[in-house]
This record gives C-alpha cells, structure tokens and sequence, in this order.
C-alpha cells in the first residue's frame, strides 16, 4: 500500500514527460519551416508594404487607422431590417484592399483583424447589449454551393464564428440554407435586377428550433444595395423572429 504515492508520481511524471515532447514535436518542425520561409519571403503589410511579424499580413498602424462608423441604421428601403450596423465604409481602401485578400486571395487569417473592427463596433455602439446573450442567434448569409467549392470557405462563416465567440451568443449557421446558384450580384448593376436575382435563394429548415422571440444578428462582409441581406431577412420573419439585425463590415 505504501507504493501507491509512488505509482501516482510516476503516472503524473510520464504524462508531463508526454506532453512537453509532444509539444516539442509538434512545434519544431513548424518553427523551423516558418523561419526559412520568412527569410525568404518577409511578411509585408498589404497595404503598405511595411516588414511585420504579425499572424496575418496588415500591419498595426493600418489596422488602427481603419475609422469606425457610430451608429446602427436600416436604411429605410430595407423592409426587414430593424438595424443595421457597418463597422466602416468600403471607400476606406486599407479595409477594402484587407477585405479583398480575405475573400479572394484566401487568406483567411485576415478573419481576425477583421472579425476585431465588427467586436470593436459592437463594443463602441452598445445597441445589442440591451438584449440577453441566450436570446441572440448569430447567422452568416450562406454562400451557393458553387462558390463555396470555388472559396474553399465562406467569409461571412468565419466573421460570425469570431463574433458569436467573443460575446457568448448563439452560433446558428444552419438555420439558414441556400437553395438556388443565382448569377453574382456584382455582375448587376441595377437595384431592381439584383432584387429579382436574390429571390427565392434562401430557406429557413423547419425541422430546426424555433427562433420565435429571438433576436438574429445577420452576418456579412459587404452591405450594397442590401439585396441579398433583405431577402435572408424576409425568410427569416417568417420564424416569428424579435428583431433581425444586420452586421456587416462595409458600406
Ligand atoms: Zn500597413
């Protein structure tokens, strides 16, 4: 019986020794390869080609000087909005130029300086402090299947996994599907076209839990003429929603 503290030490021992090696394992090769990379190629701001060493290109002077907007307003063509929030303009080109090597250059490590500016607005706008965590659902407008296969991920997923996280709402990404391929909205130029295009994209899956009384925070990268996110809204009133609140990063 007096072996016991013994075994114990030994036990606790050989999970520690496997562990720290482990880690060690895992790292070194990481280290290494990343090293030479970098002496290679050194990681430069893609906005102003200053040397960083940084997890994801944008420097921080560039990511400071991204002005942030102080309000939450639908604007008044947007039927089934009760907000709307934009984290800043798309005239801004250090966030115009970040969002475009976001979506298609695939670096998505750009999600968290990104995903940072929309927990910012939030944090600096306190309009969806007044609700409670349980009852805000978090939904990003899905992609067609066609450009998820082409991306490789959804942009407006990744943005809403960083924000759901940070303030402890609900994460809901399937209560809200995708059902037509319909051509790209940036091929239109007309209001009326890209409303007519975006009808009918969407579904809301009625097997699913009932978001009746709840407040949906509707997540995308760019707000245009609002087309796509106003159909994702008229879908999902038919839930019996509270609110249905848009967010977005630009406008
Ligand atoms: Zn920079």
């Amino acid at each position: 019986m007096q072996e016991e503290p013994y075994f114990v030490l030994c036990i606790l021992y050989l999970v520690y020794y496997i562990q720290y090696t482990k880690y060690r394992i895992q790292t070194m090769p990481h280290r290494f390869f990343n090293f030479f990379l970098n002496l290679l190629f050194p990681q430069e701001c893609l906005y102003c080609h200053r040397e960083i060493d940084r997890s994801y290109p944008l420097c921080q002077k560039c990511e400071e000087s991204i002005p942030l907007f102080s309000s939450w307003k639908a604007p008044s063509s947007i039927k089934y909005l009760s907000a709307l929030g934009a984290a800043s303009s798309y005239q801004n080109p250090i966030l115009q130029k970040t969002i475009h090597y976001f979506k298609y250059r695939g670096i998505t490590s750009l999600q968290f300086p990104l995903s940072q500016l929309l927990i910012k607005f939030i944090e600096q706008n306190n309009y969806l402090s007044f609700f409670a965590k349980k009852d805000i659902y978090v939904i990003p407008i899905p992609l067609s299947k066609r450009k998820l296969r082409q991306r490789g991920f959804n942009q407006a997923e990744l943005l809403a996994q960083s924000v759901a996280l940070y303030f402890h709402w609900n994460y809901s990404p399937n209560l809200l599907q995708r059902i037509k391929n319909n051509p790209p909205q940036a091929q239109l130029k007309n209001k009326e076209e890209r409303k007519n295009n975006v009808k009918g994209i969407f579904c809301f899956p009625s097997s699913t839990q009932t978001l009746k009384g709840k407040i949906i925070v509707l997540i995308d990268d760019v707000f245009t003429t609002g087309a796509t996110m106003e159909e994702a809204a008229r879908v999902l009133k038919k839930t019996r929603a509270k609110k249905i609140i848009g967010l977005v990063l630009a406008k």
